[in-house]
Formats: structure tokens, C-alpha cells, sequence
């Protein structure tokens, strides 16, 4: 089992030692990046754990009352209004409840609902938040994500689980509204209730785009809708208990003038901003990933989204407030085997101190399998303790365009079906548990890897015709089984290129058994190519600490280019260090503009929240990887992202990043929800390439392509 304790991250903290509210949040005050961001989710989580047994007498353990205060007063700092609907709602909830009998905890419970039922308020978009017209269907569709927010958050807290539930079930119609919920079981009475005095409460109350109802108006609208939206008997009881006692005891909400109205104390204002910062991020992971959950210090799962309920099958009450052992999920290989212990995720970052990204299996509730990939996160503070793991997923199924491939991708044999050696999968699979045992303590051998790329073998099939080509691709894989002897690892990464794993060879050794190779390929006689000899290029390196399966490979690469570059038919090897001399540019005698540097830039007019969506968007259908996000900057790579060559052969797979920068929003006219937006676009490709206008074509097209969401349906 995953024993925290032992986290190469650092020390765990527990509820006793927690660090000041205040310290935490000044540590995400300024979120840089997800860790940052959620590290204040888990403060208000110690927030909540650290008062258990303390104090909340009056709260009856509903919900701490200090969190329950610094997440009213986030949401008055965003939106005053919303904050008095919601103490009216909570007393008018209360008083039909007492009305109809209700007294003691649930009261409490419903009380507190209420209070917190409009919380995810605190992230939406101002564009939405205060839109004077009804909502689109893309608007309705981030409500929902707000709704979830709520939840999250929520949970985060340890806010009691009835609430949650009641607050989920009071949103149960935006969700219907959104994709693929249901709502599940019946819905608790106390929903109900809740459901019925928020709506008239939101009836009686004027708006910005209306006028608050009279009484009768706001009873007619709701009878019209009991039995489907509302309960009736709720609807019925609100009615009798109005015309008993009620016509004086409540009082609509005036419309107020003074939205957002901030508060004068400082550390309040930035508690309550740096709560909008959270609730803006967690909008963030709801709209661009499948399902997240969070653990705290002690490993025990705190949160656990909606999103994770419908991927896996398992609902929230099943997962939380249990030990991790890391093994809750089952997470497996492509052959449906099991991870082991030293490849789950959680015990990698724990052993490690780092983010890790997995690709992996994992079983639903209802058996079958889902392709997923796993970003596990730990959320460290500046003196690197261990407040929790956050582990966010992507169903590689739903993402993008292409589900078939990254399937077949993931699901194929671990051989290649031309040559029988191994494929590309299982190389990156292999190097990546080599380079795990070097990074073992004492662990430690020298390991190389060795990239082979056969030398015009276009003109090989342009000659002799592609099935002349393919024996040759099969006699070299057996050739080079042959010769590696030494427990290499020889594998096809795609087309004529091959790569081999050195377990035990320091540079020397590989570089020696690279030239025996190259001899070995000069004197390969294969019948079809007449008499025709071969050649090959080929580039190594070695293992150095601080190196990930990325940089080594990286590294063979830049080798197998310059052996390339200087003539082909020659293996070069290259240090870290001759690598680094190689690529610095040489000093410019003239400026010349970046041939590998695309730059350009729109202006979207539109909802400054929906910028982030729209793009959402795009990362989805692009299966891209999201590498920074900030309100108003967001770097993602597109493009496959293979271990071995950061350039593909085909242009539409060739990874580049770009890099999005989001303009201040700038009201352009008065009466409009919508603003305008400088959008700048940059985009550079990653790793080595040869050629400056295939990617300068495929950076066009793709900056075409992302302005496209903006303009496909321009919201005003
Ligand atoms: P260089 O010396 O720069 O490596 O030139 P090259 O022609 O070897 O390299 P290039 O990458 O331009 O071309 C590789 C060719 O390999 C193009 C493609 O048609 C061919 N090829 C890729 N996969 C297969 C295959 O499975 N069978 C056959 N017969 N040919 C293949
Ligand atoms: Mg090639
Ligand atoms: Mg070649």
C-alpha cells in the first residue's frame, strides 16, 4: 500500500500541523500552475478538518463554520445579489420545512444548502453571470459545468453529504439539460423544498432582464410546472403555508445596483478572489477533462467529480473518505493485466515528487474496459510538502476525432506485424522501465539506445517496387535480432526506421555495436534489390541522471539527423553537452525571421468566459495536450507526441506547440453581454525538423482551423 509517509515529495502534513489558511492561499493566490491552484482547494479542506471537533455547535457538524463563511463571502465578493437570494431562499426553505413538520439536523441541513445551493455561481463568467437575455445552448451547457463546480467544491469542504446531494439534485434540471446525466434515485424531499423556494424566491426578485413577479404570478408559474419540474405537493404546501403565515414573514429581493460589491477587509477580499481563482480552475478541469478527484495528506479520496462518476461507474458516496491504497481504480496495461505496484500512478508520484502521465486502461463499474490517460499531480507547497494528489483523466475514446487509431494504438500486439520485432508501443513501454531502474537508488547501469534509419530507402521502393521494400524491412529486423544478442531490444518504430535498447552499454559499447550494425547492413544481399547494396545512418546515446525517456531519445535523434546531415552511411553519438553546443544558434550575421516561428492573431468578439470554452473545444477535437493554463494565456502541444521522433512523416501528425495569448476583454458596446478579444497566436514546432514550410503550411492551417471555434458561432 501507498504509504505517504515515505513520499520522496516530502514530508506529509496532516489537519494538526497545517499551515495558516491565509499562507496557503497566498501560495495560489497567483495560481501558476494546477498544483498551485488546487493546493488552496486542499487548504479549505484542512480548513474544514482541522475544526471538526471544535466549535460548529450550532452548525451541528453540517459544515464548519469558518469554511462556510469564507465561501459566503467569496460569493458576495463576486456577486453580492446572489448572496442575498441565497439567505432568502435558506429562511424561506426553512420556514416551509418547520411548516411541514421538518425540525432538528435535516433543518440544519437544509438550511445550509440553500445557503451554498448557488456557490459555483463564484466561477461563472461574468458574461453569463449577468447576462440580461436567456442563455444559449453553449452558455446553458457551462452552467452545468458550474453546477459540478459546486459539487466539487463542496465535497472538498467536507461539507455533509446530504447537502451535496441536495444542492446536486436543486440543479437537476440544468444537468438534465447537459449531456449524459441523469438524475439518479428519487429526489430527496429537502431537494424538493429547495427546488421550489429558490424558484420562487428567484420569481419574486427583480432581475436585470426583468421585473420581480407578485406573489400570485410567481404561484401560477409554478403550479403550471408541478408535477414535472417542481414537486407539486412542495408547491401546494408553499401555497397553504403563504396564506397562513407566510404573506408577511417574507420580503422579495430589491434589484441590486451595486453587483460584485467588494469587501473592505484585505485579507477577506483576498481569500474570497483566490476562492474565484479555484472555482475558475475547477472550471477549467470540468470542461476540458473527463473526470478528476483529489486525495489529501492522509490519501483518503476528498473529492470525487461527476465526471469520474460517469466514466467509471462509481458514485461519489462510494469513493470518499476511504484509505487509497492506489489500487481503487483498476488501472491496467493494454493487455488488461493488472499495472504493478511500482507503475500505478499515485505510487510513481509518490515515489518520485512529480507529475506523472500514464497511459492506461481502467475498468467501469459494468466491466468493460476505457483507454484513458492519467495525469497524476502532487500538490506540494513551496517547502515541498505533501498536501494531496490530484489525478485528472482524459477518456482517450472520447477526445478527438481519431478514437479508432489511439485504440488500435493502445490495443495493438506489442509486435510489429511486417518484421515481428517489437512495435513502437512496446519500445516506449520498455524504455520507459529501464529508465525507471536507473533512476532506482543504487540501481544504477550504464544504458544506451541506438536509432537506425535506412538511407534512401524511398528510392528502394521507387526502384524495385514496395513489396521489394517491405523484405527488406523483414531482413533487416532479422538481421539486427541477429546481432543483438546481449539482451538488446530491438524494435520498429514506424517505416525504415528501427530503434534498439542497450541495457549494460555505456556510449562506447552502443557506438561500436551501432558500427557492426552499419557494416551488417552494407552487406546485407537481398535478391530482390538485384544486386543493389544498402546503407543506414544511425545515432546514439546514453543514459544520464536527469534524463527522461524524452531526452535520451531526444538526444539519438539529434545524432541519427547529424549522421544524416554529414552524409548518411555513419553513426554519431552525442553527450548532453554536444547536444547543447549543437543547438545553440550560430551567431546571426543578419536578422532573418524564424522559418520555424508562425505568429499571428484575431479578435474575437464574444463572451470573454466562452474564450476558454471555445477552446476547450478545440483541444478536444485536436486530442491536444494541455501544458499551461492561465486566465489569459494557455500553452498546449498538438500533434502526436511519440517518445521517439518529435517528426513525423506525415504532415497532420507533426507536434508543434502553440501558444495562445487572451487579450483584455474590451467592451465594445454597451448593451452587449459580448466583448471583444485580442486573441495572439504563436506556434513553434517541437523537437527537430528539416523542413520551414511544411510547417509553416500545417501552423496555418491549424491557426485557421482554432479561429474557426470563435467565428463558427458568434455569441452576442
Ligand atoms: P533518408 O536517407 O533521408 O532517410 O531518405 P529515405 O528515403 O530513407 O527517407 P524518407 O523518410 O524520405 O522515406 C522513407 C520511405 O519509407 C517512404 C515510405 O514510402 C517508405 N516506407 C515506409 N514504410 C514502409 C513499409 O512498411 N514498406 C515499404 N516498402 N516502404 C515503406
Ligand atoms: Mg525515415
Ligand atoms: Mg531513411
Amino acid at each position: 500500500m501507498a504509504n505517504a509517509g515515505n513520499a520522496a515529495a516530502g514530508s506529509v502534513r496532516t489537519g494538526s500541523g497545517s499551515p495558516g489558511l491565509a499562507e496557503m492561499l497566498s501560495l495560489s493566490s497567483h495560481p501558476s500552475d494546477s498544483s498551485r491552484t488546487l493546493l488552496g482547494l486542499m487548504a479549505l479542506s484542512h480548513k474544514a478538518r482541522s475544526n471538526e471537533q471544535s466549535e460548529n455547535q450550532i452548525l451541528e457538524g453540517v459544515v464548519d463554520g469558518g469554511v462556510l463563511r469564507s465561501l459566503l463571502s467569496a460569493l458576495h465578493f463576486r456577486d453580492s445579489a446572489t448572496v442575498r437570494h441565497a439567505r432568502r431562499t435558506a429562511s424561506l426553505a426553512t420556514a416551509l420545512a418547520s411548516f411541514l413538520g421538518w425540525d432538528g439536523r435535516p433543518l440544519k441541513v437544509l438550511e445550509v444548502a440553500a445557503l451554498l445551493h448557488d456557490i459555483g455561481k463564484i466561477g461563472v463568467p461574468d458574461t453569463i453571470l449577468f447576462k440580461p437575455t436567456e442563455l444559449s445552448p453553449d452558455e446553458t451547457e457551462l452552467m452545468v459545468l458550474h453546477c459540478n463546480i459546486a459539487l466539487d467544491v463542496l465535497q472538498a469542504c467536507r461539507v455533509d453529504h446530504e447537502v451535496v446531494d441536495f444542492v446536486a439534485h436543486t440543479h437537476g434540471y440544468f444537468r438534465r439539460a447537459g449531456e449524459g446525466y441523469s438524475i439518479r434515485g428519487t429526489i430527496p424531499i429537502g431537494a424538493r423544498i429547495l427546488a421550489v423556494a429558490d424558484a420562487y424566491d428567484s420569481l419574486r426578485s427583480a432581475h436585470i432582464y426583468r421585473e420581480g413577479k407578485s406573489h400570485d404570478e410567481a404561484m401560477a408559474f409554478l403550479s403550471k410546472n408541478a408535477g414535472t419540474q417542481y414537486d407539486g405537493n412542495i408547491v401546494s404546501a408553499l401555497k397553504r403555508w403563504h396564506d397562513e403565515k407566510g404573506a408577511g414573514q417574507y420580503q422579495a429581493g430589491q434589484m441590486d445596483l451595486t453587483m460584485g460589491s467588494t469587501t473592505s477587509n484585505p485579507i477577506e477580499a483576498l481569500e474570497a478572489s483566490t476562492l474565484c481563482h479555484i472555482f475558475n480552475y475547477l472550471y477549467l478541469l470540468e470542461s476540458l477533462y473527463d473526470g478528476f478527484y483529489l486525495l489529501d495528506s492522509d490519501l483518503q479520496a476528498v473529492v470525487w467529480n461527476r465526471g469520474m462518476e460517469s466514466l467509471l461507474g462509481y458514485q461519489a458516496h462510494e469513493m470518499l473518505n476511504q484509505p487509497w491504497t492506489g489500487r481503487e481504480l483498476a488501472y491496467a496495461d493494454a493487455e488488461c493485466k493488472p499495472l504493478a505496484d511500482n507503475l500505478l500512478p499515485l505510487h510513481r508520484v509518490l515515489a518520485m515528487g512529480r507529475a506523472v502521465t500514464t497511459m492506461a486502461k481502467v475498468k467501469h463499474a459494468d466491466g468493460t474496459w476505457k483507454d484513458v490517460e492519467i495525469q497524476t499531480v502532487p500538490l506540494l507547497d513551496s517547502q515541498r510538502h505533501l498536501y494531496g494528489v490530484a489525478e485528472i483523466i482524459r477518456d482517450l475514446a472520447r477526445a478527438g476525432k481519431k478514437p479508432q487509431e489511439f485504440r488500435e494504438l493502445r490495443l495493438a500486439a506489442t509486435r510489429d506485424a511486417l518484421t515481428l520485432v517489437a512495435n513502437r508501443g512496446e519500445l516506449e513501454t520498455q524504455l520507459a522501465l529501464y529508465l525507471r531502474d536507473q533512476t532506482k537508488p543504487g540501481g544504477s547501469t550504464p544504458f544506451s539506445v541506438i536509432f537506425v534509419d535506412v538511407d534512401h530507402f524511398k528510392s528502394v521502393n521507387d526502384t524495385f517496387g514496395h513489396a521489394a521494400g517491405d523484405r527488406v524491412l523483414v531482413e533487416l529486423a532479422r538481421m539486427m535480432q541477429h546481432e543483438m544478442y546481449s539482451g538488446e531490444l530491438v524494435g520498429r518504430y514506424g517505416g525504415e526506421e528501427f530503434v534498439i535498447l542497450c541495457p549494460d552499454s555505456d556510449l562506447a559499447t552502443a557506438f561500436n555495436r551501432a558500427e557492426r550494425l552499419r557494416n551488417s547492413v552494407m552487406k546485407l544481399d537481398i535478391p530482390e534489390l538485384k544486386g543493389r547494396k544498402l546503407t543506414a545512418s544511425l545515432g546514439v546515446a546514453q543514459f544520464v541522471t536527469g534524463d527522461t525517456p524524452e531526452t535520451i531519445v531526444q538526444r539519438a535523434d539529434a545524432a541519427l539527423y547529424q549522421a544524416k546531415h554529414k552524409g548518411r552511411n555513419q553513426t554519431l553519438s552525442l553527450t548532453p553537452e554536444q547536444l547543447a553546443a549543437a543547438d545553440k544558434p550560430p551567431t546571426p550575421t543578419e536578422k532573418t525571421a524564424d522559418p520555424f516561428l508562425f505568429t499571428s492573431g484575431f479578435q474575437a468578439v464574444i463572451g470573454h468566459g466562452m474564450v476558454i470554452y471555445k477552446l476547450g473545444g478545440f483541444v478536444t477535437d485536436r486530442d491536444a495536450k494541455l501544458l499551461k493554463i492561465q486566465e489569459d494565456h494557455v500553452r498546449m502541444q498538438v500533434g502526436t507526441v511519440s517518445l521517439f521522433r518529435y517528426w513525423g512523416s506525415d504532415e497532420r501528425s507533426q507536434p508543434v506547440e502553440m501558444e495562445i495569448k487572451i487579450g483584455k476583454p474590451v467592451n465594445h458596446n454597451s448593451r452587449s453581454a459580448s466583448v471583444k478579444v485580442e486573441i495572439d497566436v504563436s506556434i513553434r514546432p517541437l523537437g527537430r525538423i528539416r523542413q520551414p514550410e511544411i510547417f509553416q503550411e500545417r501552423s496555418k492551417k491549424l491557426f485557421t482551423e482554432l479561429r474557426a471555434y470563435f467565428f463558427a458561432e458568434v455569441m452576442v
